[in-house]
């Protein structure tokens, strides 16, 4: 029988990064998947990144993962959203080659080194005492592994919805994985059902594009890899058209008729990501909604309507195509439909990903209610990172809300749950003034290095990148201004006599640095990047300070650790509701138990004392 480390069982965005991380760490892995050629499939969008998403993208970058390396060798169209705005909340965005982009994960997936691919269908799991063991497969043979990481996507008990017809499924023209389901099923896991749709695809030759407006990308674009600075590909524009009365009455009256609204689904969908259906209904005062039409390739026919996905029947899908500016004449090459599957409630995990009540089996992405690329990604590279350092004896590896949006999410999924699909927003992170995407590599590498998951390549690139940014920052601070003399070069500050080194002045807003002669000559010796990554830094150095402060409390309380024996339960003081909120998610830390939805300061205080309690009567 073959024998692994880690078996990472799903070849999606969590499959792939999860395999990657646990190999990168040393550790010999398996990535089983029920396709060799489907590795790295964009199920729906084929964009990466965005408001959010494309701080997870950078920070898995930041720890060398995979996605913003593939999204840059297949990206045609780059933007940074938000661009007008404060760079806390700028979410880099690329549009993907879907073609490309998926060669891109195999290439860092095939030959890599610890790592092989193994084509089956894991539909259960070899158990010892309680723990797992290894992997069953559905032709009957085993693989044994010393921790498994399940990624499974959409594909769990999966059922396709097109109007009133259904079928099996994990995506279009994919089985479902309906034997796994059934194993977590029996084992007791908190389940439940959620749902996702995707737009019908148009073939861009039946596109009158003439008569549409364009979107280009960025003058100046900016790349998701720390490692690569400008795009590798041929850049395209996407065209943008807009629904109508008529689209809409279209929809309206066959409202019944769409699997959503005729009652076929009872899975609960992403909020973010409306259907056109759920858009007419919700936002019924509007009466028209933005479609951009994205192509899914420098060479491929395929359009992807961004913004009209559907589970009406096929019938009006036509119709209501056919009813909006240049796309009279579109063929659709592949409906728009919904999908339903199965969840596991992620407040079964802790934060390092793994099962509490099956040790060593860690899950990863949309089958912990997330939705997105990103997101799975983010958290595969957390997942295949513990389940490695499992294997070696070592201690869990948590993120900090504090210092990654990784942390954020995690923390979220593991402490609240999830009622909708979660999505990642900058809104979401309470630090969001110093977790950046352009700062990702200055939070993370560093740790990334010293936990073995950052190679010798990236590493150097981040230390150099780090000698110049300190050397910069010296040569700027060695710089003195009088609140006078800064007048006399156009720059107004308050005349209360406090001179300003080169990088307070840089922190002002709206100032022209090359305005000032001293700070030019200094600015002209460093690449552009490094000036504006401390240009970055100063905008915000007063919140800065603040969230420094902040971020120690948090750390303070992180530090507290909940024993795994504390009884919620019949805690005196303790609200009942609240005791089974608390047991529910067995929070590990008291910052975790700080943010459970109710927690009051009365009831931290208590279980702070009862932590003590328990140390004391441990240390007699
Ligand atoms: P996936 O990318 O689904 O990968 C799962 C992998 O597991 C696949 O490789 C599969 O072959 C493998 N697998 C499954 N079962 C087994 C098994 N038993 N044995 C071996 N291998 C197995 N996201 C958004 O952000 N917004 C959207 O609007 C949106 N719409 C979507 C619409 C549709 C129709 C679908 C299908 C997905 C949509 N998504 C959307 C979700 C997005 O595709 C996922 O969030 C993302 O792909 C999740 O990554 P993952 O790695 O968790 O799973």
């Amino acid at each position: 029988m073959k024998q692994f480390d880690v078996i990472v069982v799903g070849g999606g965005h969590a499959g792939t990064e999860a395999a990657h991380a646990a190999a990168r760490m040393g550790a010999k892995t398996a990535l089983l998947t029920l396709r060799a050629d489907t590795i790295g499939v964009m199920s729906c969008n084929p964009a990466i990144g965005g408001l959010g998403k494309g701080h997870l993208v950078r920070e898995i970058d930041a720890l060398d993962g995979i996605m913003g390396q593939a999204a840059d060798m297949g990206g045609i169209q780059f933007r940074l959203l938000n661009r007008r705005k404060g760079p806390a909340v700028q979410g880099p965005r690329a549009q993907a080659d879907r073609k490309r982009y998926r060669a891109a994960v195999q290439s860092f997936i095939f030959g890599f080194e610890n790592l092989d691919v193994i084509e089956g269908e894991a539909s259960g799991f070899i158990m010892n005492h309680g723990v797992v063991s290894g992997v069953r497969l559905a032709d009957g043979s085993e693989i044994k592994s010393k921790t498994v990481v399940l990624t499974t996507g959409t594909f769990l008990g999966g059922v396709i919805h097109i109007g009133d017809k259904s079928h099996s499924g994990g995506r279009m023209g994919e089985a479902p994985s309906n034997d796994m389901a059934k194993t977590l099923r029996s084992a007791g896991l908190p389940i439940g059902r959620l749902k996702t749709g995707t737009p019908p695809r148009l073939s861009s030759k039946t596109i009158n594009w003439d008569v549409l407006e364009t979107q280009p990308g960025d003058d100046s674009p900016v790349v998701f890899s720390f490692l690569n600075t400008s795009p590798i590909l041929e850049q395209i524009s996407c065209g943008i058209t807009h629904t109508n009365e008529k689209t809409h009455e279209i929809i309206q009256k066959n409202l019944e008729r769409s699997a959503m609204y005729g009652g076929h689904i009872e899975g609960v969908g992403p909020r973010y990501c409306p259907s056109i259906e759920d858009k007419i209904v919700r936002f019924s005062d509007k009466s028209s909604h933005q479609i951009f039409l994205e192509p899914e390739g420098l060479d491929d026919d395929n359009v992807y309507p961004n913004g009209i996905s559907t589970s009406l029947p096929i019938e009006v899908q036509e119709q209501y195509v056919a009813s909006i500016v240049g796309l009279e004449d579109a063929k659709i090459t592949q409906p728009g439909y919904a999908i339903e599957y199965d969840y596991i409630d992620p407040r079964a995990l802790t934060s390092a990903l793994e099962l509490r009540e099956i040790p060593n089996l860690y899950l990863a992405g949309q089958i912990n209610g997330t939705t997105g690329y990103e997101e799975a990604g983010a958290q595969g590279l957390v997942a295949g990172l513990n389940a490695a350092r499992r294997v070696q004896n070592l201690d869990d590896v948590t993120f900090s809300r504090s210092e990654s949006y990784i942390g954020v999410m995690i923390d979220d999924l593991v402490t609240k749950g999830v009622s909708e699909p979660y999505r990642m927003f900058t809104s979401r992170a309470e630090f969001r003034i110093s977790l950046r995407a352009d700062n990702a590599d200055q939070r993370l590498t560093q740790k990334g290095r010293s936990l073995g998951l950052v190679g010798h390549a990236r590493f150097d690139a981040f230390t150099r990148k780090s000698e110049l940014i300190e050397s910069a920052k010296q040569d700027l601070g060695m710089l003195s201004f009088t609140p006078n003399e800064l007048k006399k070069k156009g720059i107004t500050v308050s005349e209360d006599g406090t001179r300003r080194n080169g990088i307070s002045v840089l922190s002002l807003p709206n100032v022209d640095k090359d305005t000032v002669d001293e700070i030019k000559n200094v600015t002209a010796q460093y690449p552009v990047e490094i000036i504006d990554q401390i240009g970055r830094d100063a905008l915000y150095s007063t919140y800065l300070e603040r969230q420094k402060r902040d971020a120690e409390a948090l750390k303070k309380d992180e530090a507290v650790i909940i024993p795994s024996e504390l009884q919620f339960v019949g805690m005196n003081g303790l609200s009942n509701e609240l005791a089974q909120k608390l047991e529910r998610s067995r929070p590990t830390t008291l910052a975790q138990a700080s943010r459970i939805d109710g927690m009051t300061p009365a009831a931290l205080t208590l279980i702070l004392a009862k932590i003590r309690q328990l140390q004391i009567s441990k240390a007699s």
